[in-house]
């Protein structure tokens, strides 16, 4: 990843290279011109030198002492600490005069050319040790009165007659102006450093205001509010760390209201992490899940569908094992309605992390007996009932068990059981599993209060068996299924012998008794699967579902012997009591099922009027 620059470090870079773009600038020019100060200094010196020369040789020319020249142009060369003077003869005088007796040096490419051209050439010849400069002055002939050239010369006017080439030694300059140079580079050196660190001092606030606030945002971003700016600047960059605080602050306060707000809706604290905005948006996406999830369990039609609704609501969460029970409120039982293990549409029986007395007694399981929920953390023996799945893994797993309300007790118990791997899952979808859970409460209330009621009429109070009208309901399914099937159904008509002899001679009260005796006596005598009716007074109607063809009279001579055999106490003793049964088998005796009903109860009347005590199979 590119890493981001600082603005401090960008500003000094930007200064830093401003600055030495600008001392760069500044001292190319005061060099340059330094240079050429000089060198027209050399250059015009050399002139004066030149012109000096012309006209003093001119005046040993004509005062004829020519040849004591040299005395003159070693004086003069070292009067302009001039390094090299060399006086060149033109074609003209050359050819008047032959060579110069002072065996000059062959003339250089530049005094060739000033020779030729008549014009001032000069050039500068550097190295590493020292400068020299290089000017050839010609002299050309005049027709002057004073200097009167053509006298001597035999030349043209303006013609070439000769130069002189100086050789100046300007390493001394260079040397000052390097030193002049270095000066000035360390005078703004210094300078350049005291503005920087004034202009560091000066931006440290601001820049380091802006890293607090970018550190400010990532935090933000990362969902912490918490970072306040202590760094407050007099002037505008002030309000923008006031700005940025009070905006931290308002969020942190609004985010924790609405979490503070949402923990006492659904009655729970929740766990919170360092990034509250994830936790917030992970709130309100739980509520809005909840909110649903209650209106769906609203609409659903049984209690059984709620329980499937759970199972999903667990599986979402993520949570392995779970069991759910229903508790039986008048027979003090429970069930296990759905578990992690059940099949979606089937309700599994095996109950694998609690014994199976909690079944037959709900009393022994301790959230139905405290009414509260129970947590193994508070210590791991807490349930005795807690099996913890088979024997070699006991001890490893860890339960949480909690109750749902119906009337005030506990109607349901939804069973967590975890293990050291997801424990801290756990713990943090517990408060929404407990928010889920309330919001089953009152709808599983309404369902269980509705089936409750609707058991309660169609079942009869004394003998605790269906009464009539439970029969009207389920005949129609009943029969149509048998039919479907191609099964058949049997049907006993059953009544008591002398009944009203009992409640003449002992009274209602052992009336009741005797039916109710006669009542557990058919029930135990025929199949789980069948169905036992109070058909009116002392006369029971049994159904026998899917039984084979001629067997119903077996049946009902089993009951009846049965009966025969049961005494029944009463006040100073005992006593026995007989039956008469009229049976009939839907469809074979008739292919409406009231009218096989009405067929047994012919055959019973046959029973009767045959001598009691006996089984009379409708003939046709
Ligand atoms: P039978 O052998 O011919 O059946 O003689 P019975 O005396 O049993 O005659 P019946 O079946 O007609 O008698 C019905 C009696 O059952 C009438 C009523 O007093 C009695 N009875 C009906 N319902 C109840 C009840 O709920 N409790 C009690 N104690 N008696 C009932
Ligand atoms: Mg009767
Ligand atoms: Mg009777």
């Amino acid at each position: 990843m590119k890493e981001i620059r600082s603005i401090k470090t960008k500003l000094l870079i930007r200064i830093i290279l401003s600055f030495i773009f600008l001392s760069v600038v500044i001292q190319s020019i005061v060099f340059v011109s330094f240079r050429n100060f000089s060198m027209n200094a050399s250059k015009e010196r050399a002139l004066s030198a030149a012109e000096i020369i012309r006209d003093t040789i001119t005046s040993f020319m004509l005062l004829g002492v020519y040849d004591k020249r040299d005395v003159f142009l070693d004086r003069i060369k070292h009067a302009n600490g001039l390094k090299e003077i060399k006086i060149l003869r033109g074609k003209a005088v050359m050819q008047q005069f032959g060579q110069s007796s002072r065996h000059e040096a062959p003339p250089t490419l530049l005094e060739d050319e000033v020779l030729k051209t008549g014009n001032i050439k000069s050039a500068v010849t550097e190295s590493a040790f020292n400068v020299e400069y290089d000017i050839v002055i010609p002299y050309k002939a005049v027709a002057d009165e004073r200097v009167k050239c053509l006298q001597c010369h035999q030349a043209a006017e303006g013609e070439v007659l000769g130069a002189v080439s100086l050789k100046v030694d300007i390493t001394a300059q260079r040397r000052t102006g390097a030193s002049m140079l270095s000066y000035m580079v360390a005078v703004s050196l210094l300078f350049s450093v005291g503005t920087l660190y004034i202009i560091y001092i000066f931006f440290k606030p601001y820049t380091e205001l802006f890293q607090r606030l970018r550190q400010g945002f990532d935090h933000a971003s990362q969902g912490d509010f918490y970072n306040k700016i202590d760094i407050i600047p007099a002037d505008e960059a002030g309000d923008v760390a006031r700005g940025f605080n009070t905006m931290t602050e308002n969020l942190s306060k609004t985010l924790s209201s609405i979490d503070n707000k949402v923990s006492l809706l659904i009655g729970y604290q929740i766990t919170k992490t360092a990034n509250a905005l994830k936790d917030t948006t992970k709130t309100v996406d739980m509520l809005v899940k909840i909110y649903n999830f209650k209106r769906t369990i609203e609409k659903d039609a049984a209690k059984n569908d709620i329980f499937l609704r759970i199972k999903q609501m667990m599986t979402e969460m993520a949570i392995e094992q779970f069991t759910v029970y229903e508790v039986d409120l008048d027979k003090k039982t429970m069930t296990n309605v759905v578990s992690s293990d059940s099949a979606e549409d089937g309700l599994s029986e095996a109950i694998a992390w609690c014994d199976e007395s909690i079944l037959t007694n709900s009393d022994q399981c301790r959230v139905v007996r405290t009414g509260s929920i129970v947590d193994c953390r508070e210590f791991p023996q807490i349930c005795q009932c807690f099996k913890g799945g088979d024997a070699n893994q006991r001890g490893r797993y860890g339960y949480f068990c909690i109750p749902i309300y119906i009337g005030g007790r506990v109607g349901d118990v939804v069973q967590i059981v975890y293990n050291e791997v997801n424990d801290e899952h756990i713990w943090s979808v517990i408060p929404y599993i407990k928010a889920y859970l309330q919001e089953c409460e009152p709808v599983l209330v309404g369902k269980t209060y509705m089936e409750l009621l609707r058991r309660r009429s169609l079942v009869d109070q004394l003998t605790g068996l269906y009464n009539r009208r439970f029969l009207e309901e389920i005949s129609n399914t009943l029969c149509s299924s048998a039919l479907r099937k191609k099964t058949l159904i049997g049907i006993l008509l059953i009544d008591i012998d002398h009944f009203k002899q009992v409640n003449d001679t002992y009274g209602h009260d052992i009336g009741d008794k005797v039916l109710q005796k006669a009542a557990a006596v058919i029930k135990s005598s025929v199949r789980e699967a069948d169905i036992v009716i109070r058909y009116g007074g002392e006369e029971i109607i049994v159904l026998l579902v899917d039984v084979m063809e001629g067997k119903s009279s077996d049946v009902a001579q089993k009951i009846r012997q049965n009966m025969e055999k049961e005494s029944i106490e009463i006040p100073g003793g005992a006593i026995n009591k007989t039956i008469s049964i009229g049976v009939s088998e839907f469809p074979k005796s008739a292919d409406k099922f009231w009218a096989c009903v009405k067929l047994s109860d012919t055959a019973l009347y046959k029973a009767k009027n045959e001598g009691r005590n006996r089984v009379v199979h409708h003939s046709p």
